[in-house]
């Protein structure tokens, strides 16, 4: 299969050696200023399980083990667990980084249907959500300023998709995204941003709506991710990503998050399991 997506050619946004079996992000693809962004590096497992299994990837797992350095080679590793599974695991001197697995079969669904179903009716705004996204003022919690870089939600991320969702119902957080030719493969979005662009957006409504305390932050700790269509760069409508967080259980708060097409295609279906840390630690 001829993967070819723009971080696995060689070039400034390069994530993945194959020759040398080396993950290296660069400075751009941080979430805390100094370590790697959790999407990022999930979004990594689409190409290294697209190009071992030789096929598209449909469902994915990742664990974070610790905070991803930047500019380091790590290795990886991988290991054919079926004829649909490859478990790769990302590591630097002996010490595991991120662990986990891509499949090209779907293996369970990572949301309830009736959760998917609902992230998707929201694709189109009423009037009503429409004049709240419009007037919606963001609420920031302690680490604003340490993740105004980051590669997914950072404003000031020159190269980054800066992708900040805003409230339009009392549980739903919503925003429009038109990636750019940069990030298409072939005809379609390339999947290490299509899953990036689920990570750090789904966890921007946890000061509003009271997840986290105003002295928590908090840090990817898992993430599944299930591609169900890829994602065409057919229209000028762009992609809707679209969040709801469905509960805190101690220090986990687990979100829904799915990344839609204009009229309702759903293409890419995200879990991610986040940890409460103190604002020092989220900062890496
Ligand atoms: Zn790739
Ligand atoms: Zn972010």
């Amino acid at each position: 299969m001829n993967h070819s997506c723009l971080t696995c050619q060689p070039g400034a946004d390069r994530v993945i050696d194959y020759e040398n079996n080396a993950v290296n992000l660069p400075e751009h693809f941080r979430g805390p200023p100094t370590s790697g962004n959790g999407g990022v590096a999930t979004g990594l497992y689409a190409c290294l399980g697209a190009h071992f299994l030789e096929t598209n990837v449909a469902q994915l797992q990742v664990k974070l083990h610790q905070p991803v350095p930047l500019s380091t080679d790590l290795e990886f590793h991988e290991e054919q667990v079926d004829n649909e599974t490859v478990s790769v695991t990302v590591g630097i001197s002996g010490e595991t980084v991120l662990s986990g697995w891509a499949s090209s079969k779907t293996k369970e669904p990572v949301m309830s249907e009736d959760t998917a179903l609902e992230l998707q009716r929201h694709v189109a705004l009423s009037e009503e959500q429409k004049n709240r996204f419009d007037s919606y003022e963001e609420v920031f919690g302690p680490s604003k300023d340490h993740f105004a870089e980051c590669f997914v939600c950072g404003p000031e991320s020159r190269l980054g998709l800066r992708l900040r969702l805003r409230q339009i119902t009392d549980q739903i957080f919503w925003q429009t995204w038109n990636p750019g030719r940069r990030w298409e493969d072939q005809g379609v979005l390339a999947s290490l941003p299509a899953i990036a662009a689920l990570d750090c957006t789904s966890a921007l409504g946890f000061y509003v709506n009271g997840f986290l305390g105003e002295h928590e932050s908090c840090l990817l700790g898992t993430y599944d991710a299930s591609v169900t269509s890829l994602p065409l760069f057919d229209s000028e409508e762009g992609f809707r990503v679209i969040s709801k967080t469905r509960e805190r259980v101690g220090r986990k708060i687990y979100t829904d998050v799915g990344l839609f097409g204009a009229t309702g295609e759903v293409h890419v279906l995200g879990k991610a399991t986040w940890i409460v840390v103190s604002p020092e630690v989220a900062k890496g």
